[in-house]
């Protein structure tokens, strides 16, 4: 299609019925694009110039940034849901899980993120922070290059065109006091200074990839406090403080009662208290999930500005609970992020809008994270949109986020006369689209400036999607 062929280097007039910038829509403005991928100004559309690209019956949106992925997880969608026994949980989940990451190739471990990288294309997403734990061959040997594997997942994310915060996952143990679990051998790195020096190593490598343009980049991800012992903690704590600095910090928190009562029972220290205690909790660290926190820890997380991403369509869908604390953090200094983490549904959408709904439900009161002053009709969709864009990428150092001067070109556009949002006037059709929005209305997806989705396709899907079930014939059989 046209979008795709424009040179690079020229300026581009993007011009949409609807532009959403300054939190708000606004009709009769072009957003000018330049050369090296980036947002040169928002214009009059009436203004003249050489190349434009008319997007007629479209708004314009800031691409979402999801911040927590596993992107191989996608894989098993669909082939969880049945009874394996009395009472199935995220630990029986957790078995399948790790059926799966055991089977996977190289080459499978691409074509599966892939996937999941495309169907997030589809979606409107432009960023993901890839939370990478698949280290080793099966057996639990390194590779011969070490980080083999994240690079695959990095390949896959490029081809797509997504940009990729690849947060390379530190995992040593099993848990408190028990025994190695051959299942977690590809994960294993007991070393703090090999982590850390595949970390630093990798870090390296996407930048020589990168030209400057931020497409792939590094960050520390630290499993969970069962994964670690405090000494790993404390020797990565330190490194964020030093030569670590520049990188985001993402962490597993609170996601299951049994991990606090593990970190009780090793610490004498809930997960929270524990990283206060080693410097962890800053504006640097997202936790992700925090659901099992008290409201004591909650307020000790907002006052420390650290971040919480949370992925309510798998939270839901893993039986791990409700983020209960939006409110508290909508009203601090930082946004929220949020993640499709399993994959079990790829629409961050989805997961913006079960914030709030799933409060309404458990509280049976309405409009529950609506900022006080504030009562018009697109207000609590702005916070929650906000959590889907600037939240993610504040949480995994994306350039992207909103549609202002000197940020990425990242955006997408739905189609106004989508039967999910038609009929919507100017103010509410945030709301409109924050609450019901199908992605069916998704139509372009321009990451740096280049079209990677046009008219509702990307156009490696039918290959993507092709090579996709082939995998998974040979994971799980026809
Ligand atoms: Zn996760």
């Amino acid at each position: 299609l046209e979008i795709a062929e424009h040179k690079r280097d020229e300026p581009t007039a993007w011009l949409p019925d609807l532009i959403y910038t300054g939190g708000r829509f606004e009709r009769g403005l072009a957003l000018v694009t330049n050369g090296a991928g980036r947002i040169e100004r928002i214009a009059p559309a009436s203004e003249e110039r050489v190349r434009t690209v008319r997007l007629a019956g479209r708004a314009l949106l800031p691409g979402l940034v999801n911040a927590h992925s596993h992107a191989f997880q996608r894989v098993l969608r669909g082939r969880t849901e049945r009874r394996t026994r009395e009472r199935d949980s995220f630990w029986t989940w957790r078995e399948m899980m790790y059926s799966a990451a055991k089977r996977l190739t190289p080459e499978d471990l691409y074509d599966a993120s892939r996937m999941a990288f495309l169907e997030m294309a589809l979606a409107g997403i432009t960023a993901v922070g890839e939370f990478h734990y698949l280290h080793h061959s099966p057996s639990g040997e390194p590779y011969a290059e070490a980080n083999l594997l994240a690079k695959q997942v990095v390949r896959a994310a490029r081809d797509v065109g997504l940009r990729i915060a690849l947060l390379r996952v530190a995992y040593a143990r099993s848990g408190y006091r028990k025994e190695p679990d051959p299942a977690q051998a590809r994960f294993i790195e007991t070393d703090t200074e090999e982590y850390l020096h595949r970390l630093v190593q990798l870090d390296q490598d996407l930048r020589a990839q990168d030209e400057g343009t931020r497409s792939s980049w590094c960050g520390i991800a630290l499993h969970s406090v069962r994964a670690l012992p405090l000494e790993y903690l404390r020797r990565v704590s330190l490194f964020t403080k030093g030569e670590g600095r520049e990188f985001p910090v993402h962490m597993h928190v609170a996601e299951q009662p049994a991990e606090i009562e593990a970190c009780l029972e090793e610490h004498g220290l809930t997960p929270v208290r524990l990283l206060s205690e080693i410097g962890l909790l800053s504006e640097r660290l997202t936790a992700v999930h925090a659901i099992h926190l008290t409201d004591e820890e909650a307020r000790l997380m907002v006052q420390s500005r650290a971040g919480v991403c949370v992925c309510p369509t798998t939270e839901r869908n893993l039986g791990d609970g409700i983020f209960r604390h939006g409110r508290l953090f909508l009203d601090g200094p930082h946004a929220l992020s949020l993640g499709t983490d399993s994959q079990a549904q790829i629409d961050l959408l989805e997961d913006a809008r079960e914030l709030e709904l799933n409060l309404r439900l458990r509280n049976m009161e309405r409009t529950i994270l609506a900022p006080a002053q504030d009562e018009s009709a697109s207000a609590l969709a702005a916070r929650l949109f906000a959590c889907a864009t600037t939240g993610g990428a504040q949480s995994i150092g994306a350039p992207s986020g909103e549609l202002v001067p000197g940020r990425a070109a990242d955006f997408f556009t739905v189609a106004l006369d989508d039967a999910s949002i038609a009929g919507a006037g100017l103010e509410d059709l945030l709301a409109g689209l924050v609450f019901s929005l199908s992605r069916t209305a998704i139509r372009e997806v321009v990451v740096g400036g280049r079209a990677i989705v046009e008219a509702g396709r990307h156009r490696a899907q039918e290959e993507t999607v092709a090579r996709f079930r082939e995998l998974q014939e040979r994971l799980w059989g026809a």
